[in-house]
């Protein structure tokens, strides 16, 4: 019998859809697409506007410089796509809780997050006091919108979801990250640094980087025992 597969969607409101195009058809993501893991659906916030210009928005109230994304559309946007229970609204903000391992493992037992991404000066307030579940940050900097958020967050949370990550072992937020090398097991290099890769170069002694023995032993417990230390 066949399992039944978790799947999870993501509905992300933008003023710049094209910015998820490539990201979202690549490697990981085009093979959870393929195996029906993942569903991500990108809606154009300008869809949802009334007028002929398609406005989505407004300069603040109080004055001050830029101009900050309307409650209207977004608000027609979140009720077109029917949340639900198992539905969490989240919006992007400066202001939000920081995204971290366990936020995206909460994220990830929803059936659908639908996410919102601001620009410019921000978003109506209205947006996060009755619209959105919870506002999110990647991080104490400023972007100058909430598609790269997304896209964190999509993938963050993505690799909780069972079937996303070929090996489960590669989930590093449950193992816990260790330094790897590759072939060669000796890299015989002039070495890089102010000034040596242009003309002093010959002048240069060969530098063996070499790669730590212990994973060259075979000797698994030890092996085991230096990631952990790593
Ligand atoms: N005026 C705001 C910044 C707005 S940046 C302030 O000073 O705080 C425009 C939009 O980009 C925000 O509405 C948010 O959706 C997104 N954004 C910018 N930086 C972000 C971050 N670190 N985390 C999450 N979203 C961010």
């Amino acid at each position: 019998m066949k399992e039944a597969v978790k799947k999870i969607k993501f509905d992300i409101v933008t003023i710049f859809p094209k910015i998820f195009d490539s990201y979202f058809n690549e490697s990981l993501f085009k093979r959870a697409k393929e195996k029906k893991i993942l569903d991500i659906k990108v809606h154009d916030l300008r869809d949802y506007t009334e007028d002929k210009h398609k406005t989505v928005d407004d300069s603040p109230y109080g004055g001050g410089p830029g101009m900050v994304l309307k409650v209207e559309p977004i608000h027609k946007a979140v009720k077109k796509l029917k949340p639900n229970k198992k539905t969490r609204v989240i919006l992007f903000s400066t202001r939000g809780k920081k995204l971290d391992s366990e936020m995206a493992k909460r994220l990830a037992k929803y059936d659908r997050l639908i996410l919102i991404c601001g620009r410019y000066e921000g978003v109506d307030e209205r947006v996060a006091e009755y619209i959105a579940d919870e506002e999110v940050s990647i991080g104490d900097y400023v972007l100058s919108g909430g598609e790269i958020p997304a896209m964190v967050l999509v993938e963050a949370v993505s690799r909780f979801v069972p079937g996303f990550l070929g090996k489960m072992e590669s989930l590093e937020d449950i193992k816990g990250s260790y330094p790897s090398y590759t072939r060669p097991e000796v890299f015989e290099t002039k070495a890089i640094g102010p000034g040596q890769l242009g003309h002093s170069q010959k002048k240069q002694k060969t530098k063996k980087w070499k790669v730590p023995s212990v994973l060259l032993s075979g000797n698994h417990v030890k092996i085991e025992e230096w990631r952990q230390n790593n």
